[in-house]
Order: C-alpha cells, then sequence, then structure tokens
C-alpha cells in the first residue's frame, strides 16, 4: 500500500476554487465567513489561512491604487484588482498544499518514495528528470518543497491508504 500526494487533486478537495474566490470582498476585505467556512478542511488553521489571504488582499489593494494612479475611475480600478481572482486561489491553493507536503514528510520521514510527474503548464526540468525514480524521504529535495511545482509522490509504506 502506498500513500498518494497528488497537489492538483488536493488542491480542488481542500481548498475548491469557489471557496476560495469567496475570501476577498468587493471592498477588498477579508471574508470571514468564507475564511471560517475554509478553516473547516483542518488542513490549514484559520491564523495560517488568514495570513495568506491577508497577503493577497495587500496586493489586491496595491494594483487598485496603480489602477487608480493611472486615472481609472475607482469602480473601474476595483474591478481590474478583482479580476484576477486566480492569484488568490492559487495563494491558497499552494498553502494549502505545501502544509501537506510538509505533514507527510515530517510523518513518514525515512520511508522510500516514488517522484510522481508534475501536471504544472510547466513543469521544472531537474524534476522531471526524476519522474519515476525512489527517493527516501527527508534526504535531498522533495515534491512539494518548491512553491506551486505541483510535482506529486507515493510514499511506500506498509500501512493502509491514506484518504486525503
Ligand atoms: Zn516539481
Amino acid at each position: 500500500m502506498a500513500i498518494e500526494f497528488l497537489p492538483s487533486k488536493l488542491k480542488q478537495k481542500v481548498a475548491p476554487k469557489k471557496a476560495v474566490e469567496k475570501l476577498v470582498t468587493q471592498k477588498l476585505t477579508l471574508n470571514r465567513a468564507a475564511l471560517t467556512m475554509l478553516a473547516r478542511s483542518e488542513i490549514l488553521s484559520k491564523p495560517a489561512l488568514e495570513k495568506v489571504a491577508l497577503k493577497v488582499i495587500k496586493s489586491y489593494k496595491r494594483t487598485y491604487g496603480e489602477f487608480r494612479d493611472e486615472g481609472l475611475s475607482k469602480a473601474e480600478a476595483l474591478d481590474e484588482a478583482l479580476n484576477d481572482k486566480k492569484l488568490m486561489v492559487n495563494r491558497v491553493q499552494n498553502a494549502v498544499v505545501s502544509q501537506i507536503a510538509e505533514d507527510l514528510k515530517e510523518t513518514y520521514e525515512g520511508e522510500l518514495y516514488e517522484w510522481l510527474p508534475s501536471d504544472a503548464a510547466e513543469p521544472d526540468p531537474l524534476h522531471q528528470l526524476n519522474y519515476g525514480m525512489i527517493f527516501e524521504l527527508g534526504v535531498g529535495e522533495a515534491p512539494g518543497d518548491r512553491y506551486g511545482c505541483q510535482c506529486g509522490m507515493r510514499i511506500l509504506v506498509n500501512e493502509s491508504q491514506l484518504e486525503l
């Protein structure tokens, strides 16, 4: 039996796009109700989730300010700033995935794992060399170490499959 860590599947499961998008309100503030809902997945603590969301909101505000400086109206600048909700989705999902990877590495340090391919649009060429090879957890770089790389791993342990 093995434990599979598949970032793209995990993202949708523990931090669905729609739920993440709700984290920011039309006033560029944090939606606390949405935060509480998302934190129920218990993978990322509420404070950790809040930290990520607030950072993204800060960058939305910066973008808003830049558009205002360029002469856009308040409504237009807000529209443009919020247009890219992908930013929030990416940040939150990557934070969740890297937390799961960290937990797995801690729990299964010393176990062997197979490096699984990334489904990122532009996979890391160095990681591609590792696909299908067996490594030891805790020795050298592992999938999930690099932010957003999206490589997976199959941890080879003699335990019943862990449902993630
Ligand atoms: Zn990778």
